[in-house]
């Protein structure tokens, strides 16, 4: 239990209104974009929205101070339970710190605070003709703060990387209150450990980052999408691995099956063709139309000789909209076909795409689960989606050796547990497996250094710093 006096020093730090601590708020700080389960032990005792670095810091040090857990937030959309407070305590609101510090366009670099939506940081950049990609399909809500922390990727990040590639400095406050500046300007660093890199990524548990510089690249000035329909979805894999060896690297490849296809034609009441069994979205970018046309009749050509059914060029913005509009509806017209939806987020090597997906499908059929299948093909990033209703046991445990088994072949296939959306609560079980015993050791010798009561987002990655929070 957070204290009276306590409670009071806080609302003396960020000013009475940004501390929440009514039933309905406490409730709607206890649950995230993920499938953990909503409960009352999940709520934070307190909300508390800062709004500079330097109320960050004191909040912080009281938390240390007491012994607080401080789960940070920042639009919880994570798909990890990540922001849900296992632990009570402070839920630490970084929405309001939404600055964009500073566009330097000499350097081609940008300044922002933690809880600026990735898409406002995108459209500022751009009316400058500068260019941030990592596009997490959530960017019009996500946070850069939670980006960072999660080292959010997107469908570009085939040609473009992930946030952590464009990461050149952070402002992080650390457990006891400490402000962190760590990297800066200069492309060239090598000055001591990359404790930039440490903390993208870190969910979290090792800081609060307040703000981030994050490198941007010219905007591309022409762009093309193609929507290729196949007979199977091995077709359509085989295609995304025809290009990347013959080197044509798309900005994006998102691909999906039958299924999926399926569910976005009944939302949007359109038909779908009997012989379609997977399509491929593909997004081009260049200097000239000539480039894009050039591009395009290339990936025609590979995606014939691997048994495309039809193949679309859109000719106009609107067009591309309407050709991406099934995969931005595909998320939730996946979920609305059962009660509970288990969304995961392999990732494998390129060349190991196709055999995952094989592998997918035979645990479906062992286990006669319904799991829809999308991803984005170019990066190896695959999301299996498992249809079905958790509140029936026996499907249930179905369910959860279905999803040991997917982890399994990811893992065996020399791929890793999460591509893009973390550890958070839903992958604890597995991360022993996927790091070994030298890695868990070294990354927990990390988290007791940096946060040795253990208050930083308590119960994430791994269970063993509850210890800490039951000593209080
Ligand atoms: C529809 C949908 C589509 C998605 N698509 C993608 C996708 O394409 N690619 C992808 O990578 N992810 C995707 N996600 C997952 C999610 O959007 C990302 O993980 C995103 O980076 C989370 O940002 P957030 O601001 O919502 O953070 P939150 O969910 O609030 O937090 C995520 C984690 O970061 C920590 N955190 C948040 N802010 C800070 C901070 N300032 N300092 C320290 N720790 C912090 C939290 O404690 C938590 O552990 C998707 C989610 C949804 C709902």
């Amino acid at each position: 239990m957070i204290a009276d006096k306590i409670k009071l020093k806080i609302r003396g730090i960020v000013g009475e209104g940004n501390v929440l601590d009514s039933e309905l708020d406490r409730f709607v700080y206890s649950y995230d974009s993920s499938f953990v389960p909503l409960l009352p032990a999940n709520n934070p005792e307190l909300v508390v929205r800062p709004l500079t670095t330097e109320e960050v810091s004191r909040v912080m040090a009281v938390a240390c101070e007491e012994g607080i857990p401080v789960t940070p937030r920042g639009a919880a959309s994570g798909r990890t339970g990540g922001s849900v407070p296992l632990q009570g305590g402070i839920s630490l609101a970084l929405d309001r710190m939404t600055q964009i510090v500073e566009l330097d366009e000499k350097n081609m670099m940008v300044t922002a605070e933690a809880g600026v939506r990735t898409f406002d940081l995108y459209n500022h950049c751009a009316a400058r003709g500068l260019f941030y990609p990592p596009d997490p399909a959530s960017w019009k809500f996500s946070t850069i703060g939670g980006n960072v922390a999660e080292n959010a990727g997107g469908m570009r990040a085939v040609k473009y990387g992930v946030t952590s590639d464009y990461v050149m400095g952070l402002e992080v406050v650390l457990a006891d209150g400490a402000i962190l500046q760590t990297g800066g300007k200069a492309i060239k660093n090598v000055t001591g450990y990359d404790l930039k890199g440490l903390f993208t990524g870190s969910e979290g548990t090792l800081g609060i980052i307040t703000r981030a510089l994050l490198r941007l690249i010219p905007m591309p000035k022409r762009r093309g999408t193609l929507q290729i329909m196949f007979g199977a979805l091995d077709e359509g894999c085989a295609t995304v691995y025809q290009l990347l060896q013959a080197g044509i690297l798309p900005a994006a490849a998102e691909i999906m099956d039958r299924f999926c296809l399926e569910a976005v034609a009944r939302r949007q009441r359109t038909d779908l063709a009997e012989n379609t069994g997977a399509c491929l979205i593909i997004e081009i970018d260049g200097e000239d139309d000539g480039d894009i046309s050039t591009q395009t009749k290339r990936i025609e050509t590979h995606a014939r000789d691997c048994g495309a059914t039809s193949f679309q060029a859109a000719g106009s913005a609107e067009e591309s909209d309407g050709l991406w509009a099934i995969r931005r509806g595909l998320s939730s017209a996946v979920a609305a076909l059962a009660p509970d939806r288990i969304g995961e987020d392999i990732s494998v090597p390129r060349d190991a795409f196709p055999e995952v997906v094989r592998r997918i499908g035979i645990i479906a059929e062992k286990y006669g689960l319904a799991i829809a299948v999308y991803g984005h093909a170019g990066d190896g990033n695959l999301h299996p989606s498992i249809l079905c209703d958790l509140g029936n046991p026996e499907e249930a445990k179905k369910v959860h050796q279905a999803v040991d088994e997917i982890f399994a072949a990811a893992l065996a296939l020399g791929g890793t547990l999460s591509g893009e959306h973390g550890i958070g609560i839903t992958k604890r079980p597995y991360i022993a497996q996927a790091l070994g015993e030298t890695g868990l050791k070294t990354m927990k010798a990390i988290k007791q250094a940096l946060d040795p009561k253990g208050i930083l987002n308590p119960g994430k990655i791994w269970r063993g710093n509850e210890i800490h929070a039951q000593d209080r």
